[in-house]
């Protein structure tokens, strides 16, 4: 039986997504006194830390730049917190800012009325009862990585073993004694192959272009830390090549290892392609010692088997896919002059990329993390403010 929508009138804004972005953008507005309504497709806050990542991460970049506006991190917390820790962090910044969003409620549709001056905002819940809201404000904070991406390769269907992406993987424990493809060579697939390792698991890793691997720490300082002072009095370039020299003295020469480095630098690189370099965390050590195994790209599968393109073939009992996430605002969000419907993310490039027209924001969108994110937060805040005073 297909019963009507409900229809519910919102007087503030209506914020899409209650993960650190979300939360930011909701404590943002309720200091200033502005109450909004927080829609959530899970059943929890944080959902892609609580659901979709696995055991032993922990934040890739040093504390202080992963903290929400308003509310610091405990100073106990260490400098690179576990994601129980950072999770237990937003469920306090939740309960502090009294964030209490609806949960269950996937947004499937939402549109600019250009009569009523208002956006219709459908949401489709578990049992598939439908609610439509009106209001004057629309924030989108659905994430970069909302939908996990999963390429077609030749013979997927046959190949009979595990094949999962990095969202399912908890930890190599399922995995003893088991040769593991891992596929994708950004951070989580750096890191899945050490637990692989801690786990005594055999993985190999399909690495198909150059990338950057920095260490985490350099000089005493973090990387990224040390990076941001540097750029502060020198040309990126330079910091580029500073990066380099000392990578080289830590690391080692990663193009011996199969690791190429592309012809950019990590901070070019990151500005023009918004491609973040891998900070290592002891994975290129597994790599020397011969315990994680570099192989090319797959030309296609067959069962237990991987045939790759240099025709060499190989058996293995699993593959992970470490192939990222995709924005998945086109699918719902009827609009295009502010975001791009190829990938998603806002046209403008950062810091622009916030605001749009007749209320419409975006928060999160700007490949920094969340520092990018509670800067998008403030603003927003302090835009939506100013607007209910006119
Ligand atoms: C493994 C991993 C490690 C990371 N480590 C760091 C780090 O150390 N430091 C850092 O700054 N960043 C890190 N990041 C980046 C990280 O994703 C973000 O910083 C942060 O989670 C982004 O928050 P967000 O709220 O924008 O997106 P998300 O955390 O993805 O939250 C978006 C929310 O929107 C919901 N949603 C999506 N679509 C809909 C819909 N249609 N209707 C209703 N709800 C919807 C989702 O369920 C989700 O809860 C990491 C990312 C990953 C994957």
């Amino acid at each position: 039986m297909n019963k009507s929508p409900r229809f519910v009138s919102v007087p503030g804004p209506v914020i899409v997504g209650a993960g650190p972005s979300g939360l930011a953008v909701a404590a943002c507005l309720r200091q200033k006194r502005v109450v909004s309504m927080v829609l959530e497709r899970s059943s929890c806050i944080a959902s892609l830390w609580q659901l979709k990542t696995y055991d032993r991460l922990r934040l890739h970049l040093p504390k202080q730049f992963c903290e929400l506006p308003l509310m610091g991190f405990p100073g106990e917390f260490p400098t690179y917190p576990t994601k129980q820790q950072f999770i237990h962090y937003l469920e306090s910044y939740a309960q502090k800012f009294e964030i209490g969003p609806r949960f269950n409620e996937t947004v499937t549709h939402a549109e600019y009325d250009k009569v009523t001056g208002f956006w219709r905002v459908k949401t489709v819940g578990k049992k598939l009862e439908e609610t439509v809201y009106k209001c004057r404000w629309l924030v989108v904070a659905t994430g970069e990585n909302a939908e996990a991406v999963v390429p077609e390769i030749d013979g997927m269907g046959e190949f009979g073993g595990d094949i999962k992406h990095t969202s399912y993987y908890k930890s190599g424990e399922e995995f003893k004694g088991k040769k593991v493809l891992v596929v994708g060579c950004g951070n989580s697939g750096m890191e899945v192959c050490l637990d692989l390792c801690d786990h005594n698991a055999k993985p190999s890793l399909v690495v198909r272009h150059t990338l950057h691997v920095l260490p985490r720490e350099m000089l005493g300082k973090s990387t990224f830390e040390l990076s941001i002072w540097l750029l502060k009095w020198l040309p990126l370039r330079l910091v580029d090549r500073f990066l380099l020299i000392v990578s080289r003295l830590i690391l080692g020469d990663t193009a011996r290892l199969g690791l190429d480095r592309p012809d950019k630098g990590p901070l070019e690189l990151k500005n023009l392609s918004g491609k973040t370099p891998v900070l290592d965390v002891g994975t290129l050590a597994k790599i020397k010692s011969g315990d994680i195994k570099i192989c090319p790209g797959i030309k296609k599968l067959k069962r237990h088997t991987v045939e790759f393109i240099e025709g060499k073939t190989e058996n293995f009992d699993a593959i992970i896919l470490a192939t990222g996430y995709k924005s998945n605002v086109p699918s719902w969000l009827k609009e295009r002059d502010m975001f791009s419907e190829i990938d998603g993310f806002p046209r403008r490039p950062f810091p622009n990329g916030w605001k749009g027209e007749c209320g419409l924001y975006a928060v999160g969108f700007t490949k920094r993390g969340i520092l990018g994110a509670s800067m998008d937060a403030k603003r927003i805040a302090e835009d939506i403010e100013r607007s209910c005073t006119v």
